[in-house]
């Protein structure tokens, strides 16, 4: 008789493969389904051709430059696109490598931003001086992971009224001596908003013609790096404006592939100390690597060139603007329903933010995101930082793959909550408030 194997210690024997299979996916079933998943900024589908690719690819280690010289180069090209997209003043000598995410590209990024400004500080630093990031209050954790990492001091910019970003001029104020950078975020994960980085560099310019402070900007480009070379040629926030020295972005978000790969630039090879770059064997002679983890899956970036391939400029144009119009004529469509105050309407990433409109009482938003839970929908609630935290708001991540079909489903879904919940049927008690908060899984 089959008595199944424990699940919190290692078995003495195995079992076939088959039922060790279908055991695992068995209970993998019970997790939530992925493209009902609007939470998550990162990819839930892709083309069979893709996904085979990586299966194809999944033995491959992308530290193994000598062993596997192809995928080398085909990093290399993605480096060249992202370069020339971002309007490097050399795409082909811009300087950047692939990572498991923007986590990673942005601890690199502030790595050399540190690193540059120890060296310009080496008077001191680190005997008398402590370095400090400006950002807004809004940035993803992966920055106050950084901070603390890095030992780094946060400045951050608070929300203020509808500002729920940077503002130049406050970000400004922050800045002294022992910055190192100010980072700007296209786009914020809170509410799917642009930071506006031309005016960020415009107040440093002014801050160097008044104090000599010169200070670099890192452009977070973890989603909109992706969105906005397609969707908003004219905005200018990428390597045209000098002050900008890097930009990350996810590869695994509106890059268009699975988890986990990630990508970071340098302007120019000036931008990264080279004291910080490692070489690797390769063809013989050397490559330069930066990066914290040392092996490394190499089925992203094949994955990655792949989608570059696939779609070229105009197929990326086209999935990303029917991204924009999902998100667009869902915000219509919802605050239609008359119960809610849209905060962002997938004016910049195809991301919407709403509240419950004044004149709901019987209900909050975190009664709509469980409400949603019950139709398989996953829409996260969440609380704003410093100084609104009076504010609570559900948001929605369009991403390829949620169709219009699909919005429709998740709009009469909701239609069709609101009556209960209008009634105050499946509110909370004030015991049970910290619980749903916790619940509802927001990621940023
Ligand atoms: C998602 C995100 C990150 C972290 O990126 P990962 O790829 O998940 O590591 C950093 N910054 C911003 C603005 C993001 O949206």
């Amino acid at each position: 008789m089959f008595s199944a194997p424990p699940t919190r210690r290692l078995a003495p024997g195995p079992v076939p493969p088959q039922t060790a299979h279908r055991m695992v996916r068995d209970e993998l079933m019970l997790d939530g389904n992925a493209r009902l998943n609007l939470a998550t900024f990162v990819t839930t589908w892709m083309e069979p051709e893709a996904t085979a690719l990586m299966a194809e690819c999944a033995d491959k280690n992308m530290i193994d430059k000598d062993e596997y010289p192809r995928t080398a180069e085909l990093e290399r090209r993605c480096v060249a696109i992202l370069a020339d997209l971002w309007n490097a003043p050399d795409p082909d000598a811009s300087i950047g490598c692939s990572t498991t995410g923007s986590s990673e590209a942005c601890m690199l990024a502030g790595m050399a931003l540190k690193r540059r400004w120890a060296q310009r500080n080496a008077d001191r630093y680190p005997a008398r001086a402590r370095p400090n990031l400006v950002m807004g209050v809004n940035v993803q954790v992966c920055w106050e992971k950084f901070c603390a990492y890095w030992e780094v001091e946060a400045r951050t910019v608070p929300m203020e009224g509808d500002r729920f970003h940077i503002d130049p001029a406050a970000a400004t104020e922050l800045c002294d001596g022992n910055t190192i950078g100010v980072v700007g975020i296209l786009g914020s994960t809170f509410d799917g908003s642009y930071e506006p980085i031309a005016d960020l560099c415009a107040a440093l310019d002014d801050l160097r013609e008044r104090t000599g402070l010169d200070i670099p900007v890192h452009v977070d480009g973890a989603s909109g790096a992706m969105i906005a070379p397609f969707l908003d040629p004219d905005l200018v926030w990428d390597f045209r404006l000098e002050r900008v020295v890097s930009i990350n972005t996810s590869g695994h978000k509106y890059g268009l592939v699975y988890p986990g790969v990630g990508w970071v630039l340098w302007r120019s090879p000036d931008h990264l100390p080279d004291d910080l770059v490692f070489r690797v064997n390769y063809l013989g002679g050397e490559m330069p690597t930066f990066a914290l983890n040392f092996s490394r899956p190499g089925a992203q970036v094949a994955a990655q060139y792949h989608t570059f391939v696939r779609l070229g400029h105009e197929g990326f144009r086209a999935v990303q603007q029917a991204t924009r119009d999902v998100a667009r004529s869902l915000a219509g469509d919802i605050e239609a329903l008359g119960d809610f105050r849209m905060l962002t309407r997938g004016e910049d990433l195809p991301v919407l933010a709403f509240t419950t409109a004044p004149h709901v009482t019987a209900y909050d938003v975190f009664d709509v995101s469980r409400a949603l839970r019950e139709h398989g929908w996953l829409v996260p609630a969440y609380t704003f930082p410093p100084h609104r935290e009076d504010l609570s708001v559900l948001r929605v991540v369009c991403r390829n793959g949620f169709s219009d079909d699909l919005a429709s489903m998740l709009v009469e879904d909701l239609g069709r909550s609101l009556p209960r919940l209008r009634r105050g049927v499946g509110a909370a008690t004030a015991d049970d408030a910290d619980e749903r908060r916790r619940a509802t899984g927001f990621h940023h």
